[in-house]
């Protein structure tokens, strides 16, 4: 789960680590008063959303008066910005970040993340602040400095120490930088956070090391364990679909195509999107129904899958253990006998009670086009989905009666303007 940079920050405020003066705007009123209760004569406006590079696209603007507040507001409340990290979609600005704004000497990075490869937290740092991690490793790679913590003895001061002079930071401020990074490094691991990325981290003429900006993502699943934590999540920033599947207990992807899938186990996930795409197709989602799932939760599951606009076809493709086929067979009647759809669905189910599964389905007087193997199942989604492609195509072509009436009128208009 990801936050917002200004909850980020309040967060690391609580382990000791620097941060300009700020507060929370939701209406251009609000900031400029926001302003006032600050103080001084030099503001930043910051459009919350979850996505960095605000700054190249408009989200972040210094602003002098209550005038400009106001006027960098309008252009943010209610808009959407795209950036290189919201896809082409945008994310929805509905609150902004007020903060004083700071005389900045140097500009760095520093990001901490878990390394899945070494299982350790890494962290990351760069002297080239401001920029993104990803152009800083293709423009000047050698200028990324990567520590790894051992995690039996943790971060150590020496290694901070290490990192702030590989920064080039001057002597007499590597102490705040240490106790900086000590507490990055405290937030992480107690919040369980999976990434933390400051960029960027300035220094000032007054030796202060601050974070200037902030960005926090956390481990769903150990978000049980933090439930301060989960209270943050704003889901005017997340994928409608997957958020309707999350408040249902349900692991939902949403991705580009038009075939839906209904799989249990993100291993199947996989390897249906990857037949479906052999078969020439493109998956639109995927939906888990997990282990053990009743009727109900298989139900809800298709209904979800039904509600995503770009599903054209469906795929549900079950590998039962745990589950029982006979239960996601009475799931998935009893969500198509509520909801009619004039979408093909092709099922696949084996395992557990797979012939009663099939006896259900078979007996429910529904369109279900029934496959026996995975690669079967993906061949028949797609030339079904083909198929009604077509079909809708043609339907949607004028009927002969139309076309002649057109042909007469557009007869009509050439007399007219040849006489
Ligand atoms: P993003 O990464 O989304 O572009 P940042 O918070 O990093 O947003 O802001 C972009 C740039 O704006 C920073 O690199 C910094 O130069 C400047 N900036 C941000 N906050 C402040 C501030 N409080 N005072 C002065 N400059 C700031
Ligand atoms: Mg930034």
């Amino acid at each position: 789960m990801d936050i917002h940079e200004y909850q980020a920050k309040e967060l690391l405020k609580q382990y000791g680590i620097d941060t300009p003066p700020g507060a929370l705007a939701y209406s251009p009123e609000q900031a400029a008063y926001r302003s006032r209760e600050i103080g001084g004569d030099k503001w930043v406006v910051k459009a919350q959303v979850h996505a960095g590079g605000r700054g190249k696209a408009g989200g972040v603007k210094v602003c002098t008066s209550d005038t400009e507040i106001q006027q960098a507001c309008e252009s943010m409340f209610g808009h959407k910005i795209v950036t290189h990290q919201t896809g082409p979609d945008g994310k929805g600005i509905y609150r902004v970040y007020v903060e004083g704004a700071v005389s900045i000497v140097n500009e760095y990075y520093l990001g901490l993340v878990l390394d899945r490869t070494t299982q350790r937290v890494m962290i990351v740092a760069s002297a080239e602040g401001g920029m993104e991690i990803e152009d800083i490793a293709q423009s000047r790679p050698t200028s990324i400095i990567r520590a790894t913590v051992e995690p039996a003895v943790g971060l150590r001061e020496f290694q901070c120490r290490e990192i702030a002079f590989s920064l080039g930071i001057d002597n007499s401020i590597v102490q705040n930088f240490v106790r900086l990074l000590e507490g990055c490094y405290r937030a992480f691991r107690e919040l369980d956070a999976t990434m933390l990325e400051i960029n960027p981290l300035v220094t000032t003429e007054e030796g202060r090391v601050l974070a200037l900006d902030a960005k926090m993502t956390f481990d769903d699943n150990a978000l049980f364990r933090h439930p301060q934590i989960a209270e943050l999540r704003d889901k005017s920033q997340e994928d409608p679909r997957e958020c309707r599947a999350a408040d249902r207990g349900l692991s939902y992807v949403g991705l580009n195509g038009q075939i839906g899938c209904v799989v249990n186990g993100a291993g199947l996930a996989m390897a249906t999107m990857d037949t479906i795409k052999m078969a020439g197709g493109e998956p639109a989602n995927f939906l888990d129904i997990g282990g053990g799932a009743t009727p109900e939760r298989v139900a809800k599951a298709i209904r979800l899958v039904i509600s995503d606009a770009n599903v054209e076809a469906i795929l549900v493709n079950i590998f039962a253990g745990i589950n029982r086929c006979d239960w996601v067979a009475e799931g998935l009647v009893q969500a198509l006998k509520d909801n009619p759809v004039d979408v093909p669905v092709v099922a696949r189910l084996a395992g557990t009670n797979v012939e009663a599964g099939q006896r259900i389905l078979a007996s429910s007087g529904l369109p279900i086009i029934r496959a026996g193997t995975l690669i079967e199942a993906a061949e028949r989604v797609v030339n079904a989905w083909e198929n009604s492609k077509q079909l809708s195509q043609r339907k949607k072509q004028p009927s002969k009666k139309v076309k002649a009436k057109a042909r007469a009128v557009r007869q009509a208009v050439d007399a007219k303007t040849t006489s």
